[in-house]
């Protein structure tokens, strides 16, 4: 009986605790796992580069992964005029309606440099795996703000290169950027750009140590109301007070027509294996995704207070 007893209050209490935790339905956090998981099924699908077939296949990975977290899906496709001739890109666009107008604006890029095995694990897949994990968050959380996530296509130069120095030297702001360009084009001629409070991209945030720098061209309250939040979750050692200039991203699409914009990106590796080939898999730590990551979805309730 005793037995019976103790036997039933070890089933009966798990059970208890269970439903408790159900009521309290804890808010989903950020799972650097599955983010890291994006970016391996990138890598292996091989060189991204706009109108290409692995971008399709891209395309087709991200928009299936949207739709199976229930985010509603726009592709906008467009023509690009590049020095390759007119090229069809596609931005992919999870647009997530609050109560008011005010557009709070996560961005990645998805498409990789035009460089022969350019694989881009960190330069393309970073951003974009850390945005898939973000989207898979806040299409299951009730925004009070409206939350809009873009994947842009056509961020790298365009131009059949051979080597990273050969991009470098030809990285004209004409001839890159393509899908922010856009994207933030058609919201000013639709009057949403004016609603945009605050325009954020991820690019290259994968290093293992990763050390992200204030960029010097970002909006400065824009960049320290992100390293603070930061802060209050002890990740100053990857947000450091240190600036530096990025020069050509696609926030400056966005700052340009007078939106405040940052780029987050860890450009220490501009002299390492940036546009080259070895920028492989081995290059992203899945620990620098769930910093950035984290630090991005608690971004999101401080806009809510700030933009009430
Ligand atoms: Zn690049």
């Amino acid at each position: 009986m005793k037995r019976a007893a103790a036997l039933l209050a070890t089933i009966a209490f798990p059970a208890v605790s269970w439903c408790f935790a159900h009521l309290q339905a804890p808010a989903a956090s950020f799972d650097a796992a599955r983010a890291y998981e994006h970016v391996r099924h990138l890598v292996e699908i091989g060189p991204r580069p706009p109108a290409s077939d692995g971008i399709h296949r891209a395309q087709e990975y991200i928009i299936g992964q949207l739709k199976s977290y229930g985010c509603p899906v726009e592709e906008h496709d467009f023509h690009a005029s590049t020095v390759l001739g007119s090229l069809l890109m596609q931005n992919i666009v999870v647009k997530l309606h609050g109560a008011g107008s005010g557009i709070i604006l996560y961005t990645t890029h998805y498409d990789t440099v035009r460089i022969p095995n350019f694989v881009g694990a960190d330069d393309g897949g970073s951003g974009t795996g850390t945005m898939l994990e973000l989207a898979r968050l806040w299409c299951a959380r009730k925004n009070s703000l409206n939350v809009w996530i873009a994947f842009f296509d056509g961020e790298e130069a365009q131009g059949n290169w051979t080597d990273a120095g050969s991009v470098r030297w030809n990285n004209d702001a004409s001839n890159n950027t393509f899908g922010s360009r856009e994207m933030a084009a058609q919201m000013a001629l639709s009057g949403e750009l004016k609603h945009v409070k605050a325009m954020i991209l991820a690019d290259m945030i994968g290093p293992k140590n990763a050390r992200i720098t204030r960029d010097t061209g970002s909006t400065r309250w824009l960049t320290d109301f992100i390293w603070e939040t930061a802060a209050q979750l002890g990740y100053q050692n990857t947000f450091v007070n240190k600036d530096y200039p990025v020069g050509g991203d696609d926030h400056f699409s966005f700052i340009r027509r007078g939106v405040a914009g940052c780029d987050l990106i860890d450009f220490s590796v501009r002299d390492t294996y940036w546009h080259t080939t070895q920028d492989t898999l081995d290059k992203v730590d899945p620990q620098s995704l769930a910093i950035v990551g984290q630090v991005l979805a608690a971004t999101l309730p401080r806009f809510e207070k700030k933009f009430p």
